[in-house]
Order: structure tokens, then C-alpha cells, then sequence
């Protein structure tokens, strides 16, 4: 199986990102394709042509996870009849300005006023929200792809889902060579962040529960360091091999980062928001990123009995439980 990484450039601050040719034989498969972005779709289309392929060619289009920078030019492939094969839920993510959207918005909007965000803030990073959904256009998943089975047009790779960044995300895994296609589940420059999600299943986004993505994300990359991986293809930068060494950092990185956190709380009960601008000064306007970030560690202080949370006027404060 020969695998093709494939750099793309996106408008956001994380650069560029990767998608990745796949050829065994007669099957050809993308697994991510970029933002919905001139130039990447450019930089695409000259790459397949370079490797001797194009799109109307490819037997189906993967994605890792719906994020934009990963899944917004799959309306292009759908167009041209190339199958998306995706977690069920990666659904949610290309449909901009759909119901999963409002329901979203509606969740973050009552979550952030909780958590003590200023409504000018929640207002400005609201309009972010908006330019994001630029950047993707209408798809439809057509074939799920399930935890645990073989990925169907290469049965040598193996589904797993990868929940922590994105709930509704996907890595292929080939067992025999140790290869593992991950998303952003596992970067090699930086560390993922755990993004907050509201769960489906609620009428309308402001009584959706969240996610404990970097709970999750922890156990997943337990999981990960626990599989015989050689050759990791992240979602951004380079390949890399032997990731158990990388993932070891990462989770002595995250239990550093909480300790840090955990010494602010100790002078006096803090907001969300009040604890990610002190914590992260240079970030303080990239709300739904810095309060997602810190809401990932109080989940994990609290699951410890680090810190309790108290309500006060409608806000949620944390405070650290005292040492006996
Ligand atoms: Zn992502």
C-alpha cells in the first residue's frame, strides 16, 4: 500500500494542513481534503494530478475527522461522485449553517455566559464561528464508517474511533505494517487540543450536556500508546515513527499543565474565563479555544477531587479542595 502525503495550505492559524493519497492496486482513496479554500483546492488538484490520478478517479474520500481544515472540500468530491466515508456524526460538521450549527451556537452561547465570558467576547468569537462555516459547503457522509471494522475498500486497514479532539473522529490503522493514519488525534509539533462539544440528543443546544474531551482524549492515547504503532500520518506536520515516546510527553505535558492551573485556584475560586485569560495572557481573545482548553483540565481536577465547582449569580466557580 503506498500512502502519499499531501500538504495543503489553509487561511487559519494553524497553517497547513495534510491529506493523504492511498493506492493498493486499482483502489484509490483520499483521507482528508482541506479547507474549502482557493488555493488548497489548487495545491490538491496539481498533487492527484502529479501522482497520476484525479478526483473522479478516487474510489472514496475519507475523512479523519469534520473539522474545516480537514473535511471542507468534500462538497467538491461528492460533486464529482467520489463516496465520503466518515464517522456518522462527522455528518454534523458539513452541513454550515444546518441544525447541528444552531444547536451548537445555542450551547456555547449559555456555556460561555456560565462560564463568565463578557457577552461582548461571546459576541466577537460568535462571528468566528460564522467565518468557519465559509470554509465547508453541504455534504452528506455516505458510508459509516464503524469502530473496530475493516475500513471496506481497503480491508487491510482497520477503523478505530479516536474521540478527544473531535467526538466524531477516525484514524485507519493497518496492523501488519504498524501505519497508523490518525487525524489530529496525535500531531507531532503541538499538542491537540481537546475541543468542548455539546453531546446530540438534547431540544436545543443550551441543555445539551458537553463532552470531557481531554478526559477522553487521555484515555485514548493511552489506548494508542498500548497498539504496536511504527509509522504515525498526522493530521499536520510530518510523519513520524515510534509515537510512543511522543505520547509520553504528551501526557506528562498535560499533567505539568494541570498542576499549573491547579496552583492559580489555590488563592481564591475562579471562573473559566478568569482562570484562561490569566493562564493563557497572549490567547486571551481566542475564547472558544483557551476556555475549551481550560474546561478540559477542570474536568480532570474535578474527577480527581482536586477542586469542587460553586454557583454564584449564574456563574460556575472553581475552588480547590483543601489538602486534610
Ligand atoms: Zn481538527
Amino acid at each position: 500500500m503506498q500512502v502519499q502525503r499531501i500538504e495543503l495550505p489553509t487561511p487559519l492559524p494553524i497553517g497547513m494542513v495534510n491529506a493523504y493519497y492511498v493506492e493498493q492496486g486499482a483502489t484509490r482513496v483520499l483521507v482528508d481534503c482541506g479547507p474549502r479554500y482557493k488555493p488548497a483546492q489548487d495545491a490538491l488538484l496539481k498533487e492527484l494530478k502529479s501522482l497520476g490520478t484525479s478526483p473522479d478517479e478516487l474510489n472514496g474520500l475519507v475523512l479523519t475527522h469534520g473539522h474545516v481544515d480537514h473535511a471542507g472540500l468534500a462538497h467538491f468530491f461528492q460533486t464529482v461522485g467520489v463516496p465520503i466515508f466518515a464517522h456518522p456524526q462527522t455528518e454534523n460538521w458539513l452541513q454550515p449553517g444546518g441544525v447541528w450549527d444552531e444547536y451548537r451556537r445555542d450551547f456555547f452561547h449559555v456555556l460561555y455566559l456560565k462560564m463568565g465570558v463578557p457577552e461582548s467576547e461571546i459576541q466577537r468569537t460568535e462571528k468566528e464561528f460564522f467565518l468557519l462555516e465559509k470554509l465547508t459547503d453541504r455534504s452528506v457522509v455516505n458510508v459509516s464508517l464503524i469502530d473496530g471494522q475493516a475500513f471496506p475498500l481497503l480491508p487491510e486497514l482497520q477503523v478505530v474511533y479516536v474521540p478527544g479532539h473531535a467526538q466524531a473522529a477516525i484514524a485507519l490503522w493497518d496492523e501488519q505494517a504498524g501505519d497508523f493514519i490518525v487525524g489530529d488525534q496525535l500531531l507531532p509539533h503541538t499538542s491537540s487540543n481537546a475541543f468542548i462539544e455539546p453531546l446530540p440528543g438534547a431540544e436545543f443546544g443550551r441543555h445539551a450536556r458537553r463532552s470531557k474531551s481531554l478526559l477522553q482524549y487521555r484515555e485514548n492515547l493511552q489506548f494508542l500508546r498500548s497498539l504496536p504503532l511504527k509509522r504515525v500520518y498526522p493530521g499536520h506536520g510530518e510523519i513520524f515513527e515510534n509515537p510512543a515516546l511522543l505520547i509520553e510527553r504528551r501526557l506528562k505535558e498535560q499533567e505539568h499543565r494541570r498542576n499549573q492551573l491547579l496552583q492559580r485556584l489555590a488563592a481564591r475560586p475562579q471562573t473559566a474565563f478568569e482562570l484562561a485569560i490569566d493562564y493563557f495572557p497572549r490567547h486571551r481573545h481566542e475564547i472558544a479555544l483557551i476556555i475549551s482548553e481550560v474546561l478540559g483540565y477542570l474536568d480532570w481536577m474535578k474527577e480527581l477531587g482536586e477542586v469542587v465547582t460553586e454557583e454564584r449569580g449564574g456563574l460556575i466557580h472553581w475552588r480547590q479542595v483543601e489538602c486534610a
